[in-house]
C-alpha cells in the first residue's frame, strides 16, 4: 500500500468511525438506545465471564503441563541416580577376583536384589564368557534367540566402556522369547580392573519394562503412564496406570547414559481443566451472574417505581386541581382537633391562610367569640366518637374581618390505610347565598300575599259601600230626625226620649259600620308571621263578618259547625283567615250561577285522624255550586290560573303554601250531588309535656 492510499485508508476509517460513534450515541440519547446499552452491557459482562473462565482453563492447563514436565524432569534424574548406584553395586561384585562359585552366589543374589536385572556376565577382555548367571525370577532370557546374535551391542558397549573407563549402556534391542512374546533389553557394561589393569568386563542385561516397574514405577507410575520410547515415538516399554477418559498431558526427555540415549516419556492423565478451575473463579463468575441478575431486577424495579411515581404524581395533580377547584371547604381535624388540613375553598371562605389555620386547636380563629363555648362543647361531643348527623348540622363562623356568616358543616370520620380513625373530615358550604334567596323568597311571597289580600279589598270594596250604605243612610236620617226634633220648638218630652233612642241607633249602627271597617282592615293590615295557639272557632268569628258580607249580596247561606272540645291549633291567624276567606269566597262565587237556588256553604272543623307525633283538625268549606270539572282540577293550584274574568288565579296556590307551611296539607274532593269540598288541616298545639319529650 502507497503512503497516498493508506493515508486514504485511514482517513475512511476514520470517517466511518465517527459516524459509527455518532449513531452509537444517538441510539443512546433515544428510547431505543436504552435497549442497546442493555445489550451493549450484558454483551460486555459475559464478553469478561468467558475470557475469564477461558484464562482460567488455560492457567490450569498450564499448571498441569509445568507439574508434569517437572515429574518427568524428577523421574528422569531419579532414574539416572539408581542406575548410577547400581552400577556401583556391581562395583562390589568385581572388587577383588572372587571364587567361581562365590561369583554366582553373590550375582544371583543382586539379581533377586534388582528385579530390572535379567542376567549378568563376567566376560573377559576377549569378550569370551566366563560367568554367568540369569535372573531366578523368570525364564533365561536368550533360550530362543542365541546370545551371539546380540553380542555386537555388548560389544560396542564395552569398548566404549573401555575408553570412558567406566560404566557405559548399549543400545536397546528387541530380545523374542520362547513364549512367543518378547521384550526390550538394554546392557550394560563395567570394565573389570585388577590394580588398574583391565581385565574384563561384566555385563547386567536390563529389561526397559522391568527398569521402568522397579525405578519408577512406585513413585511416578501411579498417576501417568511412564514408557522408553524411539525418537519417531515407537513405544519400547511401558509402565504405569492408563485410566481412559482423562485428558492426556505428556511430557519427553532424553535419559542421556553413557553410550546410549533413551527417550523417557510421560502420559499424564489429568482430568479436563474445570469450567471454573477454582473457587475464587467460581466466586468472581457467580457474583458477576448475580450482578447481571440484581442489575435486570433493579432496572425492572426502577421502571415499576417510576411508572408508580408517575401514576402518584398524576394522581397528586389531579387531586390538587380537583381540590383547587372545589367550592366546598374542605377541613380535616385530627383526634385532639386540631387543624391538619384546609383547602383553598375553606381559606377564601373565612379569609384566613392556610398556615394560619393548620395545626391550631379550639378556639378556632374562625370561630365568633360570642359562641366559642357552644363550639368547645360540640367539637368535645364529637371528639368523644359522636358521629354528627349525616345530613350536616348548621353553624356560624367568621371571616378574619369579623363578619359572621352561616354555614353547612357535613363530617365524616378521617379513616386512614390501615383502617384506623384518625380524625374527622368536613366539608363546609357557605349557606349564606342560600339563606338570602330564602330570604328574597320569604319577602316575595309576603308581598304576593298582600298583594292578594288587596286584590280582597279591593273586591270587597265595592261590598263594603254597599254594606256601609245601610248604616250610614241609618245614622243620616236618624241625625236628621234628632236635629229636627232638637229644633222642634213644641217638641214633647217624649220628644227627648225619641232623641235618646235615634242616638243610641245612631251610635249601634257607627259601631257596626265601624266593626265592618275593622274587619277588612284587619285582615289588610300586614303583621308579622306568628304562630299563636287558637281556638278554631276563632277564626271562623274573625273571617265571619267578610264572609257574611259576601254572602248577602249572593244570598247565600252560611252555616258553621264545630265539633265540641276541640282543641287549639297552632297558625298563623292572618294567613290561616285569609285561607278560610279565599275558599268561603271560592265556594259562594261558585254557586252564584243562574239555575242556583240552594245556595248554602258548610263551613266546618273536627279531629283529623292523627299519629303519635301530632294531632290535627280538619277545616272544611263545603258548597253547593258547579263543581270542579277535569281539567281545571289539573291546574286548579297553578299560579295565575283562573276561569274568572275578574281573578288573579293566586287564592288556592296561596292557600295550598299556607296550609303547607303549618305543615298541613290542602285537597279538595267533589261533593255529592254537587259542589265541592275544600279541606285543610292545621297542628294541634302539642301538649308542654310532650314537648319536653322530644327535646
Ligand atoms: P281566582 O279565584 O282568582 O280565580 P283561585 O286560585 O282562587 O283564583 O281559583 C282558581 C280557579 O279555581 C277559579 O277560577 C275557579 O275556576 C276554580 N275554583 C276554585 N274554587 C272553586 C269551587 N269551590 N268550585 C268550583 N271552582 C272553583
Amino acid at each position: 500500500m502507497t503512503p497516498t492510499a493508506l493515508t486514504h485508508w485511514l482517513h475512511a476509517l476514520e470517517l466511518r468511525t465517527t459516524a459509527g460513534w455518532s449513531t452509537f450515541k444517538e441510539a443512546l440519547s433515544s428510547g431505543r438506545g436504552k435497549g442497546a446499552l442493555w445489550i451493549a452491557l450484558i454483551a460486555l459482562v459475559m464478553a469478561v465471564l468467558t475470557t475469564l473462565v477461558w484464562l482460567a482453563g488455560r492457567y490450569e492447563t498450564s499448571q498441569l503441563q509445568a507439574e508434569l514436565e517437572s515429574d518427568t524432569a524428577e523421574a528422569v534424574g531419579d532414574l539416572r541416580r539408581q542406575l548410577a548406584r547400581q552400577s556401583q553395586s556391581l562395583q562390589g561384585l568385581q572388587s577383588n577376583t572372587p571364587a567361581e562359585a562365590f561369583w554366582s552366589n553373590e550375582a544371583q543374589a543382586l539379581l533377586r536384589e534388582h528385579r530390572e536385572w535379567l542376567r549378568i556376565e563376567s566376560r573377559d577382555l576377549g569378550m569370551k564368557l566366563k560367568n554367568q548367571v540369569d535372573t531366578p525370577l523368570r525364564k533365561p532370557i536368550f533360550e530362543r534367540t542365541p546370545r551371539i546374535d546380540s553380542l555386537n551391542e555388548t560389544v560396542q558397549a564395552c569398548s566404549k566402556a573401555r575408553r570412558i573407563n567406566g560404566p557405559s549402556y548399549s543400545s536397546s534391542y528387541f530380545l523374542p522369547q520362547s513364549d512367543g512374546v518378547g521384550f526390550e533389553v538394554m546392557e550394560m557394561c563395567l570394565p573389570q580392573t585388577e590394580d588398574g589393569v583391565l581385565i574384563g568386563f561384566t555385563i547386567v542385561t536390563y529389561g526397559l519394562q522391568e527398569l521402568l516397574n522397579e525405578l519408577l514405577g512406585n513413585s511416578f507410575g501411579r498417576r501417568n503412564e511412564i514408557s522408553f520410547t524411539e525418537p519417531d515415538g515407537t513405544r519400547l516399554a511401558i509402565a504405569g496406570s492408563q485410566s481412559r477418559g482423562l485428558r492426556v498431558f505428556t511430557s519427553q526427555q532424553l535419559v542421556n547414559l553413557p553410550g546410549n540415549t533413551l527417550v523417557f516419556r510421560m502420559d499424564g492423565r489429568r482430568g479436563e481443566a474445570h469450567l471454573f478451575p477454582n473457587v475464587l473463579t467460581a466466586l468472581v463468575t457467580g457474583m458477576s451472574m448475580a450482578l447481571i441478575t440484581v442489575m435486570i431486577l433493579l432496572a425492572k424495579d426502577s421502571r415499576r417505581r417510576l411508572k408508580a411515581e408517575r401514576d402518584l404524581a398524576e394522581a397528586l395533580a389531579f387531586r390538587k386541581a380537583m381540590e383547587d377547584s372545589l367550592v366546598t371547604g374542605l377541613r380535616a381535624r385530627d383526634l385532639e382537633g386540631r387543624i391538619t388540613y384546609v383547602n383553598p375553598a375553606f381559606c377564601q371562605m373565612v379569609g384566613f391562610e392556610p398556615d394560619m389555620l393548620t395545626g391550631k386547636n379550639a378556639p378556632m380563629p374562625y370561630w365568633p367569640p360570642e359562641m366559642v363555648d357552644e363550639y368547645r362543647q360540640r367539637q368535645a361531643i364529637r371528639l368523644a366518637g359522636n358521629v354528627p348527623p349525616r345530613e350536616g348540622f348548621e353553624s356560624v363562623f367568621m371571616r378574619q374581618d369579623g363578619t359572621r356568616f352561616p354555614v353547612l358543616i357535613i363530617e365524616a370520620p378521617l379513616i386512614s390505610v390501615q383502617g384506623e380513625q384518625t380524625g374527622w373530615m368536613g366539608a363546609v358550604i357557605d349557606i349564606s347565598e342560600q339563606r338570602r334567596i330564602e330570604e328574597v323568597s320569604r319577602a316575595s311571597q309576603e308581598r304576593l300575599q298582600a298583594t292578594a289580600r288587596l286584590t280582597t279589598v279591593g273586591e270587597m270594596a265595592s261590598l263594603l259601600s254597599h254594606e256601609l250604605n245601610q248604616p250610614l243612610a241609618a245614622i243620616s236620617s236618624y241625625a236628621n230626625g234628632s236635629l229636627n226634633l232638637l229644633n222642634d220648638p213644641q217638641a214633647e218630652p217624649q220628644t227627648m226620649n225619641d232623641v235618646h233612642m235615634a242616638l243610641r241607633r245612631i251610635a249601634e249602627q257607627a259601631e257596626r259600620a265601624g266593626r265592618v271597617i275593622n274587619s277588612v282592615h284587619d285582615f289588610v293590615r300586614r303583621r308579622d308571621q306568628a304562630r299563636e295557639p287558637l281556638p278554631p272557632h276563632a277564626l271562623f268569628d274573625a273571617v265571619a263578618p267578610l264572609v257574611q258580607l259576601q254572602a248577602r249580596k249572593l244570598q247565600v247561606i252560611v252555616q258553621t259547625q264545630i265539633d265540641p272540645h276541640l282543641p287549639e291549633v297552632m297558625c298563623d291567624r292572618t294567613m290561616v283567615e285569609q285561607v278560610l276567606l279565599n275558599l268561603a269566597r271560592n265556594g259562594m262565587q261558585a254557586m252564584d250561577k243562574p239555575g242556583c237556588n240552594d245556595r248554602r256553604l258548610l263551613l266546618k272543623a273536627r279531629r283529623a285522624a292523627s299519629n303519635a307525633d301530632q294531632a290535627w283538625v280538619e277545616f272544611s268549606v263545603t258548597d253547593v255550586g258547579e263543581g270542579i270539572s277535569e281539567s281545571v282540577a289539573q291546574q286548579l293550584f297553578t299560579p295565575f290560573f283562573t276561569t274568572k274574568s275578574e281573578g288573579m288565579g293566586l287564592g288556592l296556590s296561596l292557600c295550598r303554601t299556607v296550609v303547607e307551611q303549618h305543615g298541613g296539607h290542602l285537597e279538595f274532593e267533589a261533593f255529592m250531588p254537587k259542589g265541592t269540598v275544600f279541606r285543610f288541616t292545621l297542628p294541634v298545639k302539642t301538649p308542654p309535656v310532650l314537648d319536653k319529650i322530644r327535646a
